[in-house]
């Protein structure tokens, strides 16, 4: 019979006491990762998790998705498929 491998990882489910005496096991809550940027997956500046929305990510095109470099690059693309 396979083992139970759920319960061998110990970051996921940690082990609590009920009010009724009983143990059980309760998932841990996953922490939401860095803002990356869609195209070089470098983590973005100017972003942060809590406060208003302004202040989660920069107020310009892309901001919060893109990197400065590359949306210098997509910018300069998008112009000369325009033309
Ligand atoms: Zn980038």
């Amino acid at each position: 019979m396979p083992k139970n491998r759920r319960f061998r990882k110990g970051e996921l489910f940690k082990k609590k006491r009920t009010p009724g005496g009983q143990y059980t096991y309760v998932r841990r809550k996953q922490r939401a990762s860095k803002p990356k940027c869609m195209i070089c997956k470098r983590p973005l500046l100017g972003t942060q998790q809590q406060g208003a929305k302004t202040q989660k990510r920069p107020e310009r095109p892309y901001g919060g998705r893109l990197c400065l470099q590359c949306l210098e690059v997509a910018i300069e693309r998008s112009i000369h498929l325009s033309t």
